[in-house]
């Protein structure tokens, strides 16, 4: 009985390093003004997002100014989160309210 070599798997970077490949496709129009990040050269359409970018997958790079300008951006994302979060339990909230409002005088 032959033994046959038990073939080696590499291991699979578990950190990206922001590659072309790991990045949705992006096309940006001739003329169109974008904001790039300086790391990367990825194009963003607004500063805002260039922000968040910044301190996603550059946090260990960042300038003092682009470290506070991710923090104030992040806390506007994240209180823009919340009150999407609130629109969403209301919209539920109105849902089963109707259905129960509609359910009681099927009964009826
Ligand atoms: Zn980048």
């Amino acid at each position: 009985m032959t033994t046959e070599p038990t073939p080696t798997v590499e291991p699979t970077p578990t950190v990206s390093d922001d590659t072309a490949s790991d990045r949705p496709p992006t096309s940006v129009p001739d003329g169109a003004t974008v904001e790039a990040c300086p790391y990367c050269e990825r194009p963003f359409p607004t500063d805002r997002l260039r922000a968040l970018h910044l301190g996603e997958r550059h946090a260990d790079r960042l300038t003092p100014e682009e470290r506070a300008t991710f923090e104030e951006t992040e806390d506007e994302e994240i209180d823009d989160l919340f009150v999407y979060h609130l629109k969403v339990v209301a919209l539920i909230v109105l849902v089963v309210m109707g259905l129960s409002y509609v359910y009681a005088f099927a009964l009826a």
